[in-house]
C-alpha cells in the first residue's frame, strides 16, 4: 500500500529519533518511523510528511515485516504534543513504544511481560539490609537536600563509609548528584561537598483512573509534576482505555521530557486493586471486574508498571512529600465519585488479603435516605458521591442538568444555595472522618475532596463534626487536613505508585532494569 516496500524493522536509535522529533518535527520523526515503513523512494518522505492526518486515524494494515506476531495494529497519528505541526506518526502500539522508550535503556517487552504472578521481584534478602540503607539515605536527601554527606550520617545512622558507599551507588543510578561546595571550607578537613536529588535524569510515568477521565502525567524524583493530561474516557473499554492511555504517556515522554529516562508508570484508581497482582479486582463504577492492568499496560508500553488504589497511592505521596506528621501514622480519605480510604502506620500501608483494605463506601452515616447499589440506603460513597451531588442540584432546579464541575463552580463563586449543599455533603463526610479516627487514631487524617481546596467552609464544617462526634480526637484543626497536592492529586497519585517502589527499594528492579538494558 501507498506505493511503499517494507523492509525489515531495524534497532531504532532512539535518542536520536527523540531529539530530531522535538528539534525538526517534520522529517526526522518520519525517518525514525520509516526505519519501520522502508520507503522505496526518499521522495516519498515529503509526500507522507505533508498528508494531513486526523488526530488519531487508524489504519487498515498489515503490520510490515519483521515486526514478529507482537504487533496488535499499526496506526498514524497527529503528535497530540505538537498538534499544530500535524506530524503523521505510523504507531506500531507494541513495537513503536518499545522502539522509542523501551530501547531508550528500560525494558524489553520479554522482561515486562515475564515478571511473574507477583510482579517485579523485590531485592533478595542477602541485598535487603544494603537497600535499605540505600533507602535510608535517598529519602533524607529528599527531605533535606541538598544534604552534605557528614549529616546524612547523623540523621541515618550509617557510618561516614556507608553513606560515601551508598551515595556513590545512588549517584551512578541517576539519582543523586553531587553539588559544588557552597562556601570553600579554609583550612584542614576534607570538604563538605553537598548531594542533591538528580531530577533532570529520570522522570515517573503517572496515570489515575477515575469514572469519566484519565489522567496522564509526568513526575521528578521530588513528585513535581512536570507535566499532565486529562483524557475523557466515558464508553471506552478497558483494553482501549489502557491502550489510549499509553499512546498518551509515550506522546508526553516525547513532547516533554526527550532526554530523561522513564522509571516505569505507576498506576492509581479507586475500587478494589490488588497490587501484587496489579489488577483492578472489582471497581462497579467503571464496570471493571478483574481487569489485570498491569499487565496490560507493561504490554503497551514496554515498561515497569505497578498499580494500587488511589487512597494509598496518595498515602504513599504524603509519606513522601507532604505532610510531615503523616510519617507516624496517616488515614487518607478521597471523597470524589469513588469513596475510600487508606491507612498506614509508620512504614507500613495496610493492604490486608488482596489489598481489600479501606473500602468505607458503604459506611452507613446518619441523617441520609439516599439509596445505594448495594440495596441499603444512607451509604457514605452513595451520599457524598460527585454524581450524587450533581443529580439532586438538577433535581432541585439549581442546575439545568447534573454536572459536577459546574455545581463545585457555582458554590465557589459563593452561590449560597450550592454552598450549602457542599456544606452538608462535609458534615457527612466529617461522621466518617471522626469514626475512622476513633477506630485509628492516626497522627493526621489527610481529606482528598475537590470542594476542600474550593468551596469556603467545607473544611470547617467537617471539623465540626468530628469535634462534636469523635471521643478521641480533640483537636480537629491540626488531625483533619487537606491534601497536600491541591489540583494534582490525580497525578501525584499515580506516580507516587511507582516513586514508592523507588524510594522503598532504590537499589531493586526499578533501575537495575534500566542499567541492565543500557
Ligand atoms: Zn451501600
Amino acid at each position: 500500500m501507498d506505493g511503499l516496500e517494507r523492509g525489515p524493522v531495524e534497532p531504532v536509535e532512539p535518542l536520536a529519533a527523540v531529539t530530531a522529533h522535538v528539534h525538526r518535527p517534520h522529517l526526522p520523526q518520519d525517518a525514525q518511523v520509516l526505519r519501520h515503513l522502508r520507503l522505496g523512494q526518499p521522495e516519498q518522505l515529503d509526500e507522507i510528511a505533508d498528508r494531513p492526518f486526523a488526530a488519531h486515524e487508524d489504519v487498515e494494515d498489515l503490520p510490515p515485516p519483521g515486526f514478529g506476531d507482537r504487533v496488535e495494529r499499526v496506526r498514524r497519528r497527529r503528535c497530540s504534543c505538537h498538534a499544530t505541526h500535524h506530524i503523521p506518526i505510523w504507531v506500531c502500539v507494541k513495537t513503536h513504544i518499545l522502539g522509542t522508550l523501551g530501547a531508550r535503556r528500560a525494558v524489553c517487552h520479554d522482561q515486562a511481560m515475564t515478571a511473574g504472578p507477583d510482579g517485579p521481584q523485590r531485592t533478595d534478602a542477602r541485598g535487603a539490609r544494603r537497600s535499605a540503607s540505600a533507602s535510608a539515605v535517598l529519602r533524607a536527601v529528599l527531605d533535606e537536600g541538598p544534604i552534605a554527606r557528614s549529616t546524612i550520617a547523623r540523621r541515618t545512622g550509617l557510618s561516614a563509609a556507608a553513606v560515601t558507599g551508598h551515595s556513590a551507588e545512588l549517584a551512578r543510578l541517576g539519582l543523586l548528584r553531587e553539588l559544588p561546595e557552597a562556601e570553600p571550607r579554609r583550612g584542614v578537613g576534607r570538604p563538605h561537598v553537598p548531594v542533591d536529588l538528580d531530577t533532570g535524569r529520570h522522570v515517573a510515568g503517572a496515570l489515575h483512573l477515575a469514572v469519566h477521565h484519565a489522567t496522564v502525567a509526568l513526575l521528578d524524583l521530588r513528585g513535581n509534576v512536570l507535566v499532565q493530561h486529562e483524557e475523557p474516557h466515558d464508553g471506552l473499554a478497558a483494553e482501549d482505555l489502557l491502550a489510549r492511555a499509553a499512546e498518551i504517556l509515550d506522546d508526553l515522554l516525547l513532547g516533554h521530557a526527550p532526554d530523561r529516562e522513564p522509571l516505569g508508570l505507576g498506576v492509581a484508581t479507586g475500587g478494589w486493586v490488588d497490587r501484587a497482582s496489579g489488577t483492578v479486582v472489582e471497581h462497579p463504577l467503571l464496570g471493571w471486574r478483574n481487569v489485570p492492568v498491569r499487565d496490560l499496560l507493561a504490554g503497551c508500553t514496554g515498561l515497569a508498571v505497578e498499580v494500587d488504589g488511589h487512597a494509598r497511592a496518595l498515602v504513599h505521596a504524603e509519606r513522601l512529600f507532604g505532610h510531615p506528621r503523616a510519617r507516624e501514622s496517616v488515614v487518607q480519605l478521597f471523597t470524589g465519585n469513588v469513596v475510600d480510604a487508606a491507612f498506614a502506620t509508620g512504614d507500613t500501608v495496610h493492604h490486608g488479603p488482596r489489598s481489600a483494605a479501606g473500602a468505607v463506601a458503604h459506611l452507613p452515616v446518619d441523617d441520609s435516605a439516599e439509596p445505594c447499589r448495594c440495596g441499603r440506603t444512607g451509604c457514605l460513597e452513595a451520599t457524598v458521591s460527585e454524581g450524587t451531588l450533581a443529580r439532586k442540584a438538577a433535581e432541585s432546579g439549581l442546575l439545568a442538568r447534573p454536572d459536577f464541575p459546574e455545581l463545585l463552580a457555582l458554590a465557589a463563586s459563593g452561590d449560597s444555595a450550592a454552598a450549602r449543599i457542599f456544606h452538608d455533603r462535609a458534615r457527612h463526610i466529617g461522621q466518617a472522618a471522626a469514626l475512622l479516627l476513633d477506630v485509628l487514631n492516626p497522627a493526621v487524617l489527610v481529606v482528598v475532596d475537590r470542594s476542600v481546596a474550593q468551596v469556603p467552609g467545607c473544611l470547617p464544617a467537617m471539623r465540626d463534626e468530628v469535634r462534636a462526634r469523635s471521643r478521641g480526637c480533640t483537636d480537629p484543626e491540626e488531625s483533619v487536613v487537606a491534601t497536600s497536592f491541591p489540583g494534582h492529586e490525580l497525578a501525584i497519585a499515580g506516580g507516587a505508585v511507582l516513586l514508592d517502589v523507588l524510594y522503598d527499594d532504590p537499589l531493586g528492579p526499578l533501575l537495575t532494569r534500566l542499567s541492565h538494558a543500557s
